[in-house]
């Protein structure tokens, strides 16, 4: 059976393996088609590729794009990108643009909160300049300022902490567009993890399907039975197909590791359903 993860993490956003380190782990444990989907950023992708040959794994280029729908800050994923595509590659300037200046404003608002130099703090941990509340949080623990990053997400980087920072990412329409005439599939990463009614989270899975959204992901490390159980069935109630990943960032959390997750229910269409491999396992060529 191939063993598919399509969410990870690399140096290019808050991970902490290069691309070739990331491989060889996921080889290690039993992963045969990756996808490396670095927050708004494709920097880790040709390097990966480059490997992938090597350690006979199939590399899946991805994106995680930040994206803001009504006010809420959501992820969707994109796989099987052209990572050549103009118009995307203009985005993630952009969205870069976006990170160096929230970045900027994160730093003078902790060091108003007598939290200083925290975003020299931060770049330290950032291998690209591609800073994330992650590096934050890194270096803030680091600092003695919190004791996990759980908890220090919870007193200085969520909304209406000292160091949370709103930003307007790209619209969800727009995300979506983009991945698609960049030839990939979209999908909403980790629905459970943003804390919506069930209300809302439908009108938000309605707008995306109106895009063109392809999938959700239905099953991810550390998932519940029971979130598993809801995922899928928001999945099927909205003709999505199901993604699966780990979303790792870090060998530091045992929980979250690559190829460590719960089965996809039998019940729901896996994202992969109508990928073509060629018969070289290492080029992720799909017609
Ligand atoms: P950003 O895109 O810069 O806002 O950073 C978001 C990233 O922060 C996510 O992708 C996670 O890696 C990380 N993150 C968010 N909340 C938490 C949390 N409670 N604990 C650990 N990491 C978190
Ligand atoms: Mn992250
Ligand atoms: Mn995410
Ligand atoms: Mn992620």
């Amino acid at each position: 059976m191939t063993v598919y993860d399509l969410h990870s993490h690399t140096t290019a956003s808050d991970g902490v393996l290069t691309p070739e380190e990331l491989i060889i782990r996921a080889k290690h444990r039993g992963v045969h088609v990756l996808a490396i989907t670095d927050h708004d950023s494709i920097s880790g992708l040709q390097a990966a590729q480059n490997c992938a040959f090597s350690q006979d794994i199939s590399i899946i280029n991805g994106i995680e794009l930040s994206v803001t729908w009504k006010k809420n800050n959501i992820h969707v994923i994109g796989l099987n990108i052209d990572t050549t595509h103009q118009e995307l590659s203009n985005k993630l300037v952009e969205l870069q643009q976006i990170r160096q200046a929230r970045a900027i404003e994160i730093g003078t608002r902790l060091q108003k909160a007598g939290i200083k130099n925290a975003l020299t703090g931060a770049q330290q941990f950032s291998a690209n300049n591609n800073i994330t509340r992650t590096h934050f949080a890194r270096f803030l623990v680091k600092s003695g300022k919190a004791s996990s990053m759980s908890d220090v997400f919870k007193r200085y980087l969520t909304h209406g902490k000292p160091g949370y920072v709103s930003v307007e990412w790209v619209s969800l329409e727009n995300a979506v567009e983009l991945i698609k005439s960049a030839g990939g599939q979209a999908v909403i990463a980790h629905p459970a993890r943003y804390k919506m009614t069930n209300a809302k989270m439908k009108k938000m899975l309605g707008d995306f399907t109106a895009c063109g959204g392809s999938a959700i992901e239905v099953v991810n490390s550390g998932c519940t039975k029971q979130v598993i159980e809801n995922n899928a069935r928001l999945a099927n109630q909205f003709g999505l197909s199901a993604s699966i990943g780990s979303d790792f960032h870090s060998p530091d959390n045992q929980y979250i590791d690559l190829g460590r997750f719960s089965a996809l229910p039998g019940n729901v269409t896996p994202i992969w359903h109508d990928w073509k491999m060629t018969e070289r396992l290492s080029e992720n060529r799909f017609s």
